[in-house]
């Protein structure tokens, strides 16, 4: 039975990835920061594990509890949007939201990737799926605002480039991925697609990955998006 890591699973897309893994039959470790608030991760059947991305301490002990487990699929998926318009602008951003936004979208990923990289590589065909953003994207960028947010998933592609170049030569497939704008706590009531719309998109495209994806920047529909 093929086995998947989610980090950031208690709700959202974190936690619609452990349910339809859950329903494939896949064997699912699930991370939130609080597992006691979150009965609907316990009611998908995986096994929950108590993380914050950002407590290195934490993912050090994690990585202990699960050495020498094979992973085929290990998803960054834990992700924060620190500031709502119109804080954020332009002469109102707060250093402490910019720095937590860096802390748990940028560095952690990596953090992550340095943890379990054993556990990835003793899998046939890993792949290393990191929940970043078109909104990171500085050839989309039109708009002014959102730059806490937008600056920290920017810094994340190249995290997952980063990634690639060091473990592509190792046998993982690294990916940055851009959801669609999805109806979660974070995505807001005006958003476009439901969770199960964009995961059931995510998880073929990671399904379907090859070496010769390693480093790709892609939608939920697997179309290219632009860095
Ligand atoms: P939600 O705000 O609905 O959920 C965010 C999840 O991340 C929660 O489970 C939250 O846990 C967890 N999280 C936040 N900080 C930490 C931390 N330090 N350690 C562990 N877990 C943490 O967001 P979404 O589900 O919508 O977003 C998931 C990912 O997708 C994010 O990376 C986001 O940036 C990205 N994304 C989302 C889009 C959308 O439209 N929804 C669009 C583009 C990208 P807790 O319950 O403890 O707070």
């Amino acid at each position: 039975m093929p086995t998947v890591l989610i980090t950031g699973a208690s709700r959202g897309l974190g936690l619609e990835f452990a349910r339809q893994y859950r329903a494939d039959g896949w064997e699912v470790i699930a991370t939130c920061r609080n597992p006691s608030t979150a009965p609907a991760l316990a009611a998908t059947g995986a096994e929950v594990h108590a993380l914050d991305v950002t407590d290195d301490a934490a993912l050090k002990a994690l990585g202990r509890t699960l050495s020498g487990r094979a992973l085929d699929v290990l998803i960054n998926n834990a992700g924060v949007y620190p500031l709502k318009s119109p804080q954020g602008s332009f002469g109102d951003v707060p250093v402490d939201a910019w720095m937590e936004a860096l802390r748990t979208n940028v560095v952690a990923p990596w953090k992550v990737a340095e943890t379990f990289i054993d556990n990835l590589t003793k899998a046939e065909r890993p792949v290393l799926a990191t929940i970043s953003s078109k909104m990171g994207s500085i050839a989309d960028a039109a708009a002014p605002g959102s730059v806490v947010y937008r600056s920290s998933k920017t810094a994340v592609n190249m995290v997952v480039k980063a990634l690639a170049l060091d473990l592509g030569p190792r046998g993982v497939i690294c990916l940055s991925f851009h959801p669609g704008w999805v109806l979660t706590d974070m995505g807001g009531p005006n958003a476009l697609i439901t969770p199960e719309q964009s995961i059931t998109g995510l998880r073929r495209l990671i399904a379907r990955a090859t070496p010769a994806d390693n480093g790709r920047f892609l939608a939920y529909d697997g179309q290219e998006v632009p860095w």
